[in-house]
């Protein structure tokens, strides 16, 4: 906005600049008329006016000079607000490429949830309602997840290896008993890789 706004400006100042130029000649055109006419006799009053002349085109030339350097002002500051102007461009591309990823992620993951909220229906269906209602305490606790593998004596909620005492409790509990991990109180799911 600021480059297109010293474009516009630096327009302006070339169109009063050229004005500056345009009025000094016609002023300068008129007087050489008036000393061609042969109107005016008096010698003093002849005098003052070609010196007005002389005095006109060094004041044009100056003129000139502030058009040109006008002029060149105003041509960077063309270029440089055509260069942002493409940036801007080339950023709002982006922006737009990666919104419309984020909408295709977003989309994919809302039918994921959907998904998977299907499962977990159909199988928390088939679990006790005591063990899903200590599940669900858990979870709030721990950040998400409730049970955990144990996978080679270790806890892969928290991955902390169990203790010989508890890691003997644990395998002498029924296959039917809920056993918990003593470090983070996580529900122990029991496999062959458990270490048992
Ligand atoms: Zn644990």
């Amino acid at each position: 906005m600021a480059a297109q706004t010293e474009e516009s400006d630096t327009a302006r100042e070339q169109i009063k600049a050229e004005q500056d130029v345009d009025q000094v000649r016609q002023r300068a055109v008129r007087d050489q008329q008036r000393l061609d006419s042969g109107a005016v006799t008096s010698p003093k009053d002849l005098e003052n006016l070609q010196r007005e002349i002389v005095s006109l085109a060094k004041r044009q030339g100056d003129l000139e000079d502030i058009v040109l350097e006008v002029m060149e002002r105003r041509e960077s500051a063309q270029e440089r607000a055509a260069e942002l102007t493409e940036r801007v461009a080339s950023v709002q591309s982006k922006i737009d490429d990666a919104t419309a990823r984020r909408d295709a992620a977003t989309e994919s993951l809302d039918g994921e949830t959907a998904t998977v909220t299907k499962e977990r229906e159909v199988v928390s269906a088939t679990i006790p309602a005591d063990l899903l209602k200590l599940y669900d305490k858990l979870r709030q606790q721990v950040g998400g997840v409730g049970a955990a593998k144990l996978y080679q004596r270790t806890c892969q909620g928290c991955r902390q290896e169990l203790s010989i005492t508890d890691f003997n409790e644990v395998r002498a509990a029924a296959s039917n008993t809920v056993v918990r991990c003593e470090n983070c109180g996580r529900i122990l799911v029991r496999t062959s890789e458990s270490g048992l």
